[in-house]
């Protein structure tokens, strides 16, 4: 039976984890000794997996990025609560005292 490229590229994945038999492993290596664009393919493997990892990577920082985000954004909501708040105790403050110098120069002519 002569194998194929196709069979071989099957068995690729497979040889490229470690996870197949010793005899699909001695067939894949004797193919790709012969086997030109076989082997590049293997070579492609290789080169995929450090770009698949770098992307979990990325899309680690991502989430941490948007944590960090949502986390800021709380922290400027509770921040513009607390201005808020102060503000307008502030303004009742000042209502008072307003009201209160405006009662004194009523009683006080
Ligand atoms: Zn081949």
């Amino acid at each position: 039976m002569k194998i194929t490229c196709e069979i071989i590229r099957d068995l690729l994945p497979l040889y490229h984890d470690g996870v197949c038999s010793l005899e699909s492993r001695m067939l894949v290596e004797e193919h790709l000794k012969e086997c030109e664009s076989c082997s590049s393919e293997l070579i492609a493997m290789d080169k995929v997996l450090p770009i698949k990892n770098e992307e979990n990577q990325w899309d680690d920082a991502k989430s941490v990025i948007q944590l960090s985000k949502k986390w800021k954004k709380g922290m400027l909501r509770s921040l513009i609560k607390g201005i808020l708040s102060t503000v307008i105790a502030f303004a009742i403050l000042i209502v008072i005292l307003y009201l209160f110098i405006d009662i004194k120069i009523v009683v006080n002519p």
